[in-house]
């Protein structure tokens, strides 16, 4: 089977920084990880291969940091390792990023599988994994922690809060990884040395893919953001008065429900 992992940069750190004028990310100076969602997705593509055969293959979009992240994943064991780059694609939002990786998707072709993680931990949208299986036309199954692989179709386990579900679907399909699915690999040392020894990471720019120009980067972005500021948390006491205990919780209550908490 053949698989494209779709992995992401992030910063390592919950304290994203933001250009204030712009409302982009700024990524100078910040330590970077993969995506803690697509180092799973990784992981399952590999034990598949393992299991079935095939191919791995990771993709990237991003600056030529990004480069960093795709050799960590050939050293985890991907066959093959992409960095989607270009100015052009600069300032992209959920939209634009996954316009460019479905173009890069179908230009690599011969999937059975595209995995994604289920979210970033920067952009934290959830959206460009479900969006890439629109753009390619395929079926999705969101929060997977369970694959089955049964030759031209896949069984996967679907976890939500309340109950999971067991979904069948053809292939080619996307899937988005969570942590629960899985615990990923530590890279081998023969393969760190050949990541970090021979240029590995083949590059695709807006040459390559047949993307049209007005669909991508910041001019192609249907978002907008105004601005960006981490929200202010507030909390309030109030003591509530009554004669006893059971006034006091009637009163409660009463309190509760005007607001819709019960
Ligand atoms: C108007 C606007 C401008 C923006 N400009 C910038 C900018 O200049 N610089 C910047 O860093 N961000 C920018 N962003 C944020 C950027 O759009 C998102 O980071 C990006 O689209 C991915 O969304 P997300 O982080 O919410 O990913 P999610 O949708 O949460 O990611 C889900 C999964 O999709 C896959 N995925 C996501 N992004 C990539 C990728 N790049 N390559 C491969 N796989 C991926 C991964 O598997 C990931 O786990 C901008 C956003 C907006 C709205």
């Amino acid at each position: 089977m053949n698989i494209i992992v779709c992995i992401k940069q992030v910063p390592n750190t919950n304290e994203v920084k933001i250009n204030q004028e712009t409302g982009t990310l700024i990524r100078d100076g910040v330590p970077s990880i993969i995506n803690p969602d697509d180092r799973n997705a990784i992981e399952a593509a590999l034990q598949l291969r393992d299991l079935n055969g095939g191919k791995v293959t990771v993709i990237s979009m991003g600056p030529p940091q990004a480069k960093e992240a795709l050799r960590e994943a050939y050293a985890m064991g991907a066959d093959e390792v992409y960095l989607i780059t270009d100015r052009a694609f600069g300032g992209s939002d959920t939209w634009a990023t996954a316009t460019i990786i479905a173009a890069a998707i179908e230009k690599i072709g011969g999937y059975d599988l595209v995995f994604c993680g289920r979210q970033a931990i920067d952009g934290d949208t959830a959206q460009v994994g479900p969006e890439i299986a629109e753009f390619l036309d395929i079926p999705q199954v969101t929060y997977a922690v369970a694959i089955e692989d049964k030759g031209d179709k896949l069984i996967v386990t679907r976890k939500t809060e309340g109950v999971d579900y067991i979904i069948e679907t053809p292939k080619p399909a996307l899937i988005t990884a969570i942590q629960d699915l899985n615990k990923p690999r530590y890279p081998r040392v023969k393969r760190i040395f050949e990541a970090y020894n021979t240029e590995v990471v083949k590059i695709l720019t807006s040459e390559d893919l047949p993307v049209d120009p007005t669909q991508i980067g910041l001019k192609g972005s249907p978002t907008n953001v105004y601005s960006s500021f981490v929200p202010t948390k507030e909390k309030h006491s109030e003591i509530i008065e009554g004669a006893d205990k059971t006034e006091k919780a009637e009163k409660l209550l009463d309190k509760l429900k005007a607001v819709n908490v019960i």
